[in-house]
């Protein structure tokens, strides 16, 4: 689960959350009546396209890059990705206008998560560094150290069983990508190592390996590993890829 560092809440939303709230808390705290809301201002374009650019297209629960905006002719496209309310709106009607309460998501996460509570927040750093990554799986784990502490475990728990953080086809995914990183950064390895034997013909391989390894983590993919990993291997990338330019 990436950490998703948020923008500023839209104008729209400072303008209109108090007038667009009243109607959800009459409807939850007033029993049941006035009739609930039909109206869905979160889907309007200027709360939605900059809460899918916080989350780089990608789903904030499992990763998955979700199709964002309507495309012309091409209705595969449209409506794959969902704004999921974090804490849900029959049990938190204050907050349904509340931007940080608002998460891209895929259909499915969405879905599956309902009006479930507690999970991990992928907005919340605290929550994201107290996951762990199996590479070799492509799963993602609740650090022992937080195994103990109240609500944590269950939280993980409904990330795990009640979205798609670990599911069989995202963790193949991740496992592909990691993978790939890893055979690549491992060729260029032995590249360096040969140093001054290394011999002309290898230069236009190594150089093609540092290209692909660039476009892999130039992509905006939640899916790829743990932000810290991906960081690692952003400042890797750049000290392996200097050291050829010097040579
Ligand atoms: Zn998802």
């Amino acid at each position: 689960m990436h950490h998703v560092e948020r923008s500023n809440t839209p104008g729209i939303l400072i303008e209109k959350q108090h007038i667009w709230t009243k109607p959800w808390l009459d409807h939850y705290y007033h029993g049941s009546r006035p009739k609930k809301p039909s109206s869905s201002h979160w889907l309007r374009d200027d709360i939605r396209i900059p809460l899918i650019s916080d989350f780089s297209q990608n789903c904030g629960y499992c990763g998955c890059s979700v199709p964002s905006l309507k495309e012309k002719n091409n209705n595969e496209s449209i409506g794959k990705g969902d704004v999921d309310h974090f804490l849900p709106k029959s049990k938190f009607p204050q907050k349904v206008y509340n931007w940080s309460n608002l998460i891209w998501s895929c259909k499915a996460c969405n879905t599956e998560k309902w009006n479930h509570v507690p999970f991990l927040n992928p907005c919340n750093k605290d929550h994201c560094d107290m996951l762990g990554f199996i590479s070799e799986k492509g799963e993602y784990y609740l650090k022992d150290e937080f195994k103990d502490e109240e609500g944590l475990a269950l939280r993980f728990s409904n990330n795990d069983k009640r979205t798609f953080l670990n599911s069989e086809e995202i963790c193949r995914q991740r496992q592909v990508l990691v993978s790939s990183l890893r055979n690549r950064f491992e060729s260029v390895h032995t590249f360096l190592y040969l140093g001054d034997d290394l011999p002309a013909v290898c230069i236009p391989l190594m150089e093609q390996c540092l290209l692909e390894i660039k476009e892999i983590i130039a992509q905006p993919s939640f899916k790829l590993i743990l932000q810290w990993q991906y960081q690692l291997l952003l400042i890797e990338f750049d000290a392996v890829a200097e050291k050829i330019h010097n040579q």
